[in-house]
This record gives C-alpha cells, sequence and structure tokens, in this order.
C-alpha cells in the first residue's frame, strides 16, 4: 500500500462509493466511514486533510470501506444511528431507526402536551427494536412512564442496553409478542412501526433492508397482517380519549385508515413523512357508551 494523505485517502473513498452511491450520499459516506476507521471527529477531518496516514490507518479505512461496498449498512458498521437527537446503539438483531419514524414521534408528542392529560402518561411501544420510538418519547415527554415491548429477546436487549446508555429510567423493556404480555393493562398512548412490507416486494432485495431482520420488516402477503392485528386489539388496551399511532408504507393509508374506523376509533388522520409520503395514521379511542 502506497502512503497516502488523509485527503487522498477520502477521495479515493469517495470515488469507489459513487460506483454504488449517488454522489452526494458517496462523499458523506467517505466521510463518516473515515472518522470511525480513525477514530475522529469532523473538525479534525476538515483540518487535517494533508496528513499522511500510517498503513495502519489506511488498514482501518480501507476495511470499513470494504464492508459498505459489499452493501452492509452505514449504521451497522459504526454499530450506530442518530435518532431525535439521540445516539442510539443498532445492531442487525434491530431494524435501522430511520428519519421518517420521526414523523410518528412528532405527533405522539404533540398529543403528550394536551392541557387534560393525567398527570403521569402510560405509553406503550409495540415492537420496539432499538427502543427508538419509546426513548425519544421517555427523553422528550415529561412525565411518562414508557413500556417498550418486542418479540425478539435480541432486540429488546439492545433497546435496554438503550435505555440505560440514555440514563432514561421511565423506559421498562418487556418481552411479549405484540399484546401478548399486557392482558389487563392500559394505556394512555400507543406506538408502533410494525414490519409492514409485502413479502413479494423487491425492495426487499435493495440496499439496508437486505440486512436488516425480516420479522421487522415483512407482514404477510399485503404487509398489513401485523398493522390489522394490532389496530384490532389496540382498543382493549387503550384508557378512554387515548391515542393510537402507527406507521405504515406509502400506500397503505387507506387501509390503515379503514382497520382503524372498523375499530371504532375516532379524528382519524395520517400524517406525512419528510418525503412527504403518507407514513403514520393515528386515531383517538372514545369507548362506546352503553345503551
Ligand atoms: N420504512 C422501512 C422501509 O421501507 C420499513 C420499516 C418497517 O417495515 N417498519 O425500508
Amino acid at each position: 500500500m502506497t502512503s497516502s494523505t488523509l485527503q487522498q485517502c477520502l477521495s479515493a473513498a469517495k470515488q469507489r462509493l459513487a460506483g454504488v452511491l449517488p454522489l452526494q450520499e458517496a462523499s458523506q459516506e467517505a466521510r463518516i466511514l473515515c472518522m470511525a476507521a480513525l477514530g475522529v471527529t469532523h473538525a479534525w477531518l476538515l483540518t487535517h486533510g494533508d496528513k499522511p496516514l500510517t498503513t495502519a490507518q489506511q488498514a482501518q479505512c480501507e476495511a470499513l470501506l470494504e464492508r459498505r461496498l459489499q452493501g452492509e449498512p452505514v449504521a451497522h458498521i459504526l454499530g450506530q444511528r442518530e435518532f431525535f437527537g439521540l445516539s442510539l446503539q443498532v445492531t442487525p438483531d434491530t431494524l435501522i431507526p430511520r428519519p421518517d419514524t420521526e414523523t410518528l414521534v412528532e405527533a405522539a408528542l404533540a398529543r403528550m402536551r394536551t392541557p387534560d392529560r393525567p398527570p403521569v402518561l402510560r405509553i406503550l411501544d409495540l415492537g420496539t427494536g432499538t427502543g427508538a420510538i419509546a426513548l425519544a418519547l421517555a427523553s422528550h415527554g415529561h412525565d411518562c412512564q414508557v413500556i417498550a415491548v418486542d418479540a425478539s429477546a435480541a432486540a429488546l436487549a439492545v433497546a435496554a442496553s438503550n435505555a440505560r446508555a440514555l440514563g432514561l429510567h421511565n423506559v421498562q423493556c418487556v418481552l411479549s409478542d405484540w399484546f401478548s404480555a399486557l392482558e389487563g393493562q392500559r394505556f394512555d398512548l400507543i406506538v408502533s412501526n410494525p414490519p409492514y412490507i409485502a413479502e413479494n416486494d423487491p425492495h426487499l432485495q435493495q440496499g439496508d433492508v437486505r440486512f436488516e431482520p425480516r420479522s421487522a420488516l415483512v407482514s404477510g402477503v399485503d404487509g398489513l397482517d401485523d398493522l390489522r392485528q394490532l389496530i384490532e386489539q389496540a382498543p382493549r388496551f387503550l384508557n378512554a380519549s387515548g391515542w393510537l399511532l402507527v406507521e405504515h408504507g406509502y400506500n397503505q393509508a387507506a387501509a390503515v385508515q379503514a382497520l382503524c374506523a372498523a375499530q371504532g376509533f375516532v379524528q382519524i388522520q395520517t400524517l406525512f413523512d419528510l418525503g412527504q409520503q403518507p407514513r403514520v395514521t393515528l386515531g383517538q379511542w372514545l369507548p362506546p357508551h352503553p345503551v
């Protein structure tokens, strides 16, 4: 390996990544991977372009670059992803948190700030994965108790470790296949980013999803199996005036709204993500009056 400067190493990395990624992403990822390989900050990277790299440093950059060129997600290579201002540990046992899901967090926080809210809100995050939604709500919403459940013990361990690392003591991680371990409990807010991709969707063969757990992505022939189950069962676990908020695929809003309406939810609406796709549907639960 010939000796090269940091700038040369970055340019070469960017060029190779541009073979598989759009140019802007290639340039950003080259920087991120070099920062991780060298253990330096962005500011350091910007100010040390002419610094010659040792053979060991070049090899470290090369190793991370090679993994990325094989398709491995950046979040797996770094073992980390930012979500709603929180740094979260990510492993191949969990879905990688995405900016789209911040739409759900914003909507949930808005419903946690109403003047008529109970003093301590009880919140349930179904299929928590890294804990992204649960931890974002626990850290930004005042006076709430969050139960984060997942059917995967490995994912739940990641969520629990993230909660510890962030010092969030108002989050309890519970092993549960959707509502199975929660019989008799009631919540003011139920949130979920369940699997919602159709099993034959060609996107499953592209990009990061190839490396994520299938159980966190795929849900039957139309992608709606889990959403159907969640929406049907949610009323039994919601307090009066509580809200259900679910993320779904860009083409599932009408189906999810219909499922919510069929259960008797009111104030049903769909919100758009940062890419202007319909992404989150919510509804309020008002128990029917006895006749
Ligand atoms: N939004 C993810 C994707 O389409 C899927 C996440 C999910 O199934 N919950 O890549």
